[in-house]
């Protein structure tokens, strides 16, 4: 049963900048009858508090004389709504103004102001989506590229739900009949039912295992491909930085790294994100050669996704191109034949045999050879098309820990099936399973962990 909330919520849904509309959202059972109190239609005779529901109605809104914005009205009665609320959208002119004039009207007969992430904290509080969806609603929001973005609508649309209630329900089948056996041992018998069990068991651990083994492309998918570039000095590191970066013109953030004064830019190519580990701010400070050692290559390189391997191909290799193929052996790495305008002293032949990676002929400072660089890094993380109609993605990294800890769970059940022991030690496990699967989909989940998940949504969501 929906546990209706009693109080009237508000917050304008849209972003908060200059844009052609802005959605103010209403939630609640007063929702009807404050639109009413500053809705007037053209002629006066329309009024919200009638009007039928899921019908849009144009008018204007006022404080009391003073007309406020033109508007159009959305009502949506619960449960028929995002929030299974009453709920009224109120679409307005797009200024800031108009949108923060409208709120405090709204505000200011009745409703009060919405929390961050709290129109689908009730969304979910009464059951019109699950926790994996509700997650999903904040990385949509989120999304820096469109992977991302398909991903999470994905899972908007219930898919890692259905993957995680598939596998619930054959555990909370063995559960139950584990317990049933144990009460009624006359009539149910568990003979043999060890091999039983271990073989579904075995089953829900492959599609867990599954599951997490998607992680790591759902983690790039959503953070980017943490990417760093090395090369030696002049190899022309900082002219590649600076064609990604302009080529697409799409700083999506432009954050403080962690470690020291590196900077991290997000970049996207493609529809794929690269989170570019810039060093030139450290490399500008002083001596070049000295500041850009291989040591701090290494350093970089250690936990990159990708490294871009610059070689100034108008000079021959040297002790540094040397150190730097030793850090490529066990990397993901694209290595970069750069200045390939100029006389070649270095060719791709030279660098293919000491090296397995993919080599590509560039020219950052005449922009060639980009693309193929980009379709490269396609090829390299995302094999195929990537279809997001039958593949699930694990990209939440709270879901990754409950998988993890279910996987742990069943293979108890395993070791206790292997060493006989009593089957009430399988349920126990079992049981640890279930719950951290539900813990996925916000079945069992504690209170803190709904406000902590909630808390993270942007208001008017
Ligand atoms: P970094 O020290 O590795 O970051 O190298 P820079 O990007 O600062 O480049 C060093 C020099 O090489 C600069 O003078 C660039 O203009 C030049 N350079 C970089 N890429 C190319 C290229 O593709 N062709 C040519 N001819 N010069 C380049």
């Amino acid at each position: 049963m929906p546990i209706l909330a009693s109080e009237t919520i508000a917050a304008v849904a849209t972003a908060m900048t200059a844009s052609g509309i802005g959605i103010i959202r209403m939630s609640g059972p007063k929702s009807r009858e404050i639109a009413g109190k500053i809705y007037r239609s053209k002629n006066g005779k329309n009024k919200i508090e009638e009007v039928k529901s899921h019908t849009i109605n144009y008018g204007f809104i006022y404080d009391g004389d003073e007309e406020i914005d033109e508007v159009l009205v959305m009502v949506m009665d619960g449960p028929r709504s995002y929030t299974g609320e009453d709920t009224i959208e109120i679409d307005c002119h797009g200024g800031v103004l108009a949108m923060k004039k409208v709120l405090e009207t709204v505000i200011k007969y009745g409703a009060r102001p919405a929390e961050p992430g709290e129109f689908t904290k009730r969304a979910f509080l009464n059951g019109r989506i699950d926790l994996s969806q509700a997650e999903a609603v904040i990385d949509i929001i989120n999304a820096k590229n469109e992977y991302a973005l398909k991903s999470s609508l994905h899972q908007l649309k219930g898919s890692v739900q259905k993957v995680i209630c598939e596998i619930r329900e054959n555990i909370i089948y063995h559960i139950a009949y584990i317990e049933s056996a144990l009460d009624d041992p006359e009539h149910i018998s568990v003979d043999g039912y060890g091999e039983t069990l271990g073989k579904d068991i075995k089953i829900q651990k492959e599609k867990v295992e599954n599951l997490l083994s998607t992680v790591k492309e759902g983690k790039m998918m959503k953070e980017g491909i943490k990417t760093v570039i090395v090369g030696k000095p002049n190899a022309g590191k900082s002219s590649l930085m600076n064609v990604l970066v302009g080529e697409e013109r799409a700083i999506v953030t432009d954050i403080a790294g962690t470690t020291r004064d590196i900077l991290e830019e997000t970049i996207v190519l493609h529809g794929i994100s690269l989170r570019m580990i810039d060093t030139a701010g450290i490399r500008d400070t002083e001596d070049k050669v000295e500041q850009i050692g291989v040591g701090r290559a290494k350093e970089y390189a250690k936990d990159a996704d990708l490294i871009l391997y610059v070689v100034d191909s108008s000079r021959p290799l040297d002790e540094n191109d040397e150190e730097i193929m030793e850090i490529l052996e066990d990397k993901k790495a694209i290595v970069l034949l750069n200045k390939t305008d100029l006389e070649q002293k270095v060719t791709e032949e030279m660098l293919k045999e000491k090296l397995s990676h993919p080599v590509v002929s560039i020219s950052a400072k005449e922009e060639q050879g980009i693309d193929v660089l980009e379709q490269e890094i396609k090829n390299m993380f995302f094999e195929g098309e990537l279809s997001f109609n039958d593949e699930v993605y694990i990209t939440n990294m709270r879901h990754k820990t409950a998988l993890e800890e279910a996987l742990d769970s069943l293979k108890m059940v395993e070791n206790s099936i292997e060493m006989q022991m009593p089957e009430d030690f399988f349920s126990i496990d079992l049981m640890n399973a279930y719950e951290s699967l539900g813990s996925i989909i916000g079945e069992a989940v504690g209170e803190d962990l709904v406000n902590e998940i909630f808390s993270k949504f942007c208001t008017g969501k």
